[in-house]
C-alpha cells in the first residue's frame, strides 16, 4: 500500500512578541526543520498514529473523539474540527517523523497540526493555507486547551521560501516580505531551558493586557485589542492603569510599532536597522513586559558581544526557549565556535542552536510516496 508524504516547518519570530494575543502585529518565518508525516486511509477504524520522534504510539476512533492528554491530542483535535465542519473523514494510519525539536518554543505543537490538516487532502479534505491554519489553532485552543494566538499556525501554513510573514493577528491581514539581508543570517540559540513557568506567567499577562485594555477603552473610548492602541491614547490613559497593566501595554504598543520599523528594516535592506529593534524588543521583554530569564538575558548579553552580531533577542513566550540573533553570515562560524563554551560556563545549561541563511517555506505536500 502507498502512502502520501507531507511536510510543514517549525517557525520563529523575528519580531513582534507578545502581540498576537493582543491583536497586533508580528513577523514570524519558517526555519527548514519540520516535522513529517506519511499519511494513508484505512478501511475501517480505528485512526492510528505513531511518532518515530518519541517512540510512541495512539489510536482513536473517529466516531467518539475526545481529548486524552497526550500527544496525539494535536492530531485529534484537528480531526475533530474538521469533522465539525465538513463531515468526518476516514479513519487513517499516519506517521509522523522529524527533525524539530520538541517543546524547545519552535512550534513543533503548530508543526504537527497543520502538516496534519494539510495532508487531511490524501483523504479526500482538501484545505487551503490558510483553512489548514485555522484548523491548528482551533484543535489548539478547543481542542488541546493552550489558548494561543494565531501567529504559530498562520506562519507554519503560510511561509514561502525567502520571505517573513508580516500578519496582523487583529484583521488576519497579512504580506510576505522578501528577506533581503543576503549576507546575513539568524542564529537562533535555544538556552537548554525548557518552558516551567510559562503557562501560569502567559496566563497572567493576558490578564494584565485585558485590564490594561479595559481601562484604555474607558478613556479614549472603545478599543478592541492592544494592537490598535496608539501611544498617545496610551499616554493620555495611563494613569488609570495601574503600574503592572502600563507597562505591559507600552510593550504591546511600542513593539507593534517596532514590528513596521522592522518590515521598513527588511525592505530598505538595513541590518544595522534591524538589530537595533532586536536589542529594543529585548530590553522591552526584559524591562516591561517582564517574560525573560537570567538564562535568556546571558544569552542575549553573549551573543551581542560577538563580532558580527547586528543585534539579539529572547524569541517566543519567554522564560526559557530560544535567542535569536541577526549575524553577518560570514561570522556565524566563529559565532558558533564561541558561544556553546561562553553560555555553558556563565549558566550550566547546555545550549543548541540553529542557522537560518533563508527563510524557508511552508506546509506542502512532498513529492515522495511510500
Ligand atoms: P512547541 O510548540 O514549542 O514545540 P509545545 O509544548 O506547544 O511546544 O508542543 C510540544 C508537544 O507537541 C510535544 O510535547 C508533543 O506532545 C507534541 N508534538 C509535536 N511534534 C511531535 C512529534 N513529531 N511527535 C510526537 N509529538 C509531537
Ligand atoms: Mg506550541
Amino acid at each position: 500500500m502507498e502512502a502520501d508524504v507531507y511536510f510543514a516547518p517549525g517557525r520563529v519570530n523575528l519580531i513582534g512578541e507578545h502581540t498576537d494575543y493582543n491583536g497586533g502585529l508580528v513577523l514570524p518565518l519558517a526555519i527548514a526543520e519540520g516535522t513529517y508525516v506519511m499519511i494513508r486511509s484505512r478501511e475501517a477504524p480505528p485512526a492510528r498514529l505513531y511518532s518515530a520522534s518519541t517512540g510512541e504510539e495512539a489510536e482513536f476512533d473517529p466516531g467518539e473523539i475526545a481529548p486524552r492528554g497526550d500527544w496525539a491530542d494535536y492530531v485529534r483535535g484537528v480531526f475533530a474540527v474538521l469533522a465539525e465542519d465538513r463531515g468526518t473523514p476516514p479513519p487513517f494510519e499516519a506517521l509522523y517523523f522529524g527533525d524539530l525539536p520538541l517543546g524547545a518554543g519552535l512550534s513543533s505543537s503548530a508543526s504537527m497540526e497543520v502538516v496534519t490538516a494539510t495532508a487531511f487532502a490524501s483523504l479526500g479534505f482538501a484545505l487551503d493555507a490558510e483553512e489548514a491554519a485555522r484548523a491548528g489553532w482551533r484543535a489548539e485552543n478547543q481542542f488541546v486547551g493552550v489558548y494561543c494566538g494565531i501567529m504559530d499556525q498562520y506562519a507554519v501554513a503560510l511561509a514561502e521560501e525567502g520571505t517573513v510573514l508580516f500578519l496582523d493577528c487583529g484583521t488576519v491581514i497579512y504580506r510576505h516580505i522578501p528577506f533581503t539581508l543576503k549576507d546575513d543570517s539568524i542564529v537562533i540559540a535555544h538556552t537548554g531551558v525548557y518552558r516551567s513557568l510559562a503557562a501560569s506567567a502567559y496566563n497572567q499577562r493576558r490578564r494584565e493586557c485585558e485590564e490594561a485594555l479595559r481601562a484604555i477603552s474607558e478613556t479614549v473610548g472603545n478599543k478592541s485589542n492592544l494592537g490598535n492602541v496608539t501611544r498617545e491614547e496610551l499616554v493620555s490613559a495611563r494613569p488609570r492603569l495601574t503600574e503592572a497593566a502600563g507597562r505591559r501595554a507600552e510593550h504591546v504598543v511600542e513593539e507593534n510599532l517596532r514590528v513596521k520599523e522592522a518590515v521598513l528594516c527588511l525592505e530598505g535592506g538595513d541590518p544595522e536597522g534591524l538589530g537595533e529593534l532586536l536589542n529594543l524588543s529585548h530590553a522591552s521583554l526584559r524591562d516591561l513586559y517582564r517574560v525573560s530569564s537570567p538564562e535568556l538575558d546571558t544569552m542575549q548579553e553573549i551573543s551581542l558581544d560577538q563580532p558580527g552580531v547586528w543585534g539579539c533577542r529572547m524569541t517566543g513566550a519567554g522564560f526559557g526557549g530560544c535567542v535569536i540573533s541577526l549575524v553577518r553570515s560570514e561570522a556565524v562560524p566563529g559565532y558558533l565556535a564561541r558561544v556553546p563554551d561562553i553560555y555553558r560556563g556563565a549558566t550550566g545549561r547546555e545550549p543548541f542552536f540553529i542557522t537560518v541563511d533563508s527563510p524557508g517555506g511552508g506546509a506542502r505536500k512532498l513529492q515522495a510516496r511510500w
